[in-house]
Order: structure tokens, then C-alpha cells, then sequence
């Protein structure tokens, strides 16, 4: 597998992890400093989603609450903490 297939294997999981949990993320960008994780924010509440295509020892390739927490914002999605 190329590592441009892995990564966006990877964004289209956690594009769909979030959206399981109500959120919508807005598309991922690369983020600035070292360049290797790619986020993304969703639209409503804001929580982040974080890919790492080649995680170091102590990272996921996935990360972020966005992933982990349901959306507080989502009109259709009204579940209780
Ligand atoms: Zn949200």
C-alpha cells in the first residue's frame, strides 16, 4: 500500500468515526510545525480530529475527541453525556 492510500484510508475512518458520534468535520488539512498529522474540526461543536499517517512509537494513528465524544451540538444526534 502507497503511503498516500494509507493516509487517506486513515482520514476516511476517522471521518467516519466522528460522524457515528454526530459530528461534522470540516475536510482535514496538514497541520503547519512538523507536517505529519493532518486535523480536522467540526463544524458545530468544534471538537477536533487528529491523523497521524505514520504514527511515532507513542502516538495513534487516530486521535482526537471528535472521535471519542459524542456531538453536544448536533440537532439530530441528542444524546446525554
Ligand atoms: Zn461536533
Amino acid at each position: 500500500m502507497t503511503p498516500g492510500n494509507r493516509r487517506a484510508r486513515l482520514l476516511r475512518l476517522a471521518h467516519e468515526a466522528a460522524r457515528r458520534r454526530g459530528h461534522v468535520l470540516w475536510p482535514f488539512r496538514r497541520q503547519g510545525r512538523l507536517g505529519r498529522a493532518w486535523g480536522a474540526a467540526c463544524g458545530l461543536c468544534g471538537m477536533a480530529a487528529w491523523v497521524t499517517p505514520h504514527p511515532l512509537p507513542n502516538e495513534t494513528e487516530i486521535a482526537g475527541e471528535a472521535v471519542a465524544l459524542p456531538c453536544q451540538f448536533n440537532p439530530t444526534r441528542r444524546s446525554t453525556p
